[in-house]
């Protein structure tokens, strides 16, 4: 057997190329940053030769780390920021354009044009009309370079999410491909039967000849020949559905949050799109040998981003870490609560009009529990989703799989723990959404014989148990719910 799976993360802030060893063991890591454009407000791009040369510079460096050769890679994993737009010339293999990162809101304007579609759309995609999807970068993309419309239709350009182009490079320029979990979040791919949409196309009027073919996340997609063309890329998929996967919720009902500067909570639901009408979206987690799942999605726009405000902005800790040990300052927030909701609220309340709000202060309120309940307010948003999840799924949970950076705040976890009534489980390797894609590739290889293999070699470092009082649990939320009432009085 090889030693390593070559897991390639290529992610919003950075890039990174992992080795994992059979027991799913983070063995070499090599990271880069990549910058972000910001031509005007509210876009957000990225140069897309510069995204492929970190993937290039890391690669090679996790191999120097690792003093081995490729022929020591059993296969290659990728797995991506999703959404974000890569529309490239296939002649010269160039981008025609900046890659239209998937948080900038410059089609905004084209989003509007598709409101009247909105159930149509929601019923195919499992989506709601907004710029963060493919469909409407492509749009403007094709609208801001000269003869667009006429150069896609003719078949000379090619459009990709960011997995695509990495494979399109790594394979040079031989297969275009993507996978099932990051064709649903393009707005043009029918989760229900998996395939391009001739309707959703013609209404982004989107030439079906630029589209990558769609294949499963454990999938022989051809020789990385840039590097190797005997080591090949077996395992693709978006980054929050490869985490779903690296949690191991291979089971209907499993559910993993991630607490980075949001919080991305999935549920596997199983193999039917069920709809929410909570805006939670629906989406394609994976396919492996023919086998569909299908989860829930919802977010927290702040998680730990609060943390950094704590820490920049009002000054009252040096570093994230240092939140847990000030917040453990005091036993309760004495009923101060913060919600966190600086760019509006998300799931289930859906409200852009409002901003983050403190209650319950007393001239005795003291700066550890102002921090106290900041972390708390990370966990009651969690909550929120969760149970709109629970409530829309109808399928009972008995944990919360964990992973992201706030998650070494143990206070935190435990008081997420404490407010779900579950267990949180902390895995022992927390960069699960690199390890999805290891074991996708693996799986596709013969390097794992199968899920339950992956079941066994998976452990965990920490499980949090509830050991607040149901009473106490129920009073407390109450008051953030009050807390959410008021704070959505108060329109900007
Ligand atoms: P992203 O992938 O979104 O960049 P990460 O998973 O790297 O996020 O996590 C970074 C976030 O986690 C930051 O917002 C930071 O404030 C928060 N964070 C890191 N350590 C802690 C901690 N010990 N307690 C609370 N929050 C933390």
């Amino acid at each position: 057997m090889k030693k390593f799976i070559l897991a390639i993360d290529q992610g919003t802030t950075s890039t990174r190329a992992i080795l994992f060893n059979h027991e799913g063991e983070l063995c070499y890591v090599a990271q880069r940053e990549v910058e972000c454009l910001f031509p005007k407000s509210g876009w957000v791009e990225a140069d897309a030769l510069s995204l492929w040369v970190s993937v290039i510079d890391v690669v090679n460096e996790v191999l120097v780390k690792a003093n081995i050769k490729m022929d020591e890679i059993d296969s290659i994993g990728i797995t991506n920021q999703r959404e974000t737009t890569i529309v490239w010339d296939k002649k010269t293999g160039l981008p025609v354009y900046h890659a239209v990162i998937w948080q900038s809101r410059q089609s905004d304007y084209i989003c509007d044009k598709f409101e009247k579609y909105k159930e149509l759309i929601h019923s195919k995609t499992g989506l709601l009309i907004n710029p963060y999807f493919s469909a409407s970068k492509i749009r403007f993309i094709l609208d801001h370079i000269p003869h667009g419309q006429e150069r896609a239709e003719n078949g000379e350009l090619l459009f990709g999410t960011v997995d695509s182009w990495i494979i399109y490079k790594l394979s040079q320029g031989k297969v275009h491909a993507t996978d099932v979990s990051n064709a649903s979040r393009t707005m043009l791919f029918n989760i229900n039967n998996l395939k391009w949409d001739d309707e959703l196309c013609s209404l982004f009027n989107i030439p079906k000849c630029m589209l990558p073919k769609v294949y499963d996340c454990s999938f022989d997609y051809g020789a990385a020949s840039f590097f190797d063309k005997n080591v090949h890329i077996r395992g693709v998929a978006g980054d929050q559905q490869s985490a779903l996967f690296g949690q191991t919720c291979f089971t209907k009902g499993e559910c993993k949050n991630t607490y980075g500067t949001g919080c991305f909570m999935l549920m596997n639901i199983g193999d039917k799109p069920l709809l929410s009408s909570k805006g939670l979206l629906t989406t394609v987690a994976w396919k492996i040998q023919d086998k569909v799942v299908y989860a829930l999605e919802g977010s927290v726009f702040v998680g730990g981003a609060i943390v950094q405000w704590v820490r920049d902005e009002l000054q009252m800790i040096r570093t994230a870490k240092e939140s847990e040990e000030v917040a453990r300052g005091c036993e309760s927030t004495n009923g101060v609560y913060v919600v966190p909701s600086f760019v509006g609220l998300g799931t289930p309340y859906w409200d852009d009009d409002v901003r983050g709000s403190v209650f319950g202060l007393t001239r005795g309120t003291s700066k550890e529990q102002f921090v106290r309940a900041c972390l708390e307010g990370i966990a009651y948003q969690c909550k929120d989703v969760y149970d709109i999840m629970k409530k829309e799924a109808h399928i009972p949970t008995k944990s919360l799989k964990v992973d992201g950076g706030a998650t070494s705040n143990k206070l935190l976890m435990q008081f997420q723990s404490d407010i779900l009534q579950i267990d949180i489980k902390l895995p022992r390797c927390l960069e699960t959404t690199a390890l999805g894609v290891a074991y996708f590739a693996g799986l596709n290889s013969g390097y794992y014989k199968n899920l339950q293999e992956i079941i066994e070699i998976h452990s965990y470092q920490a499980i949090f148990e509830p050991k607040m009082e149901k009473e106490e649990v129920k009073e407390r939320y109450k008051g953030w719910k009050k807390a959410i009432k008021a704070t959505r009085v108060f329109k900007i």
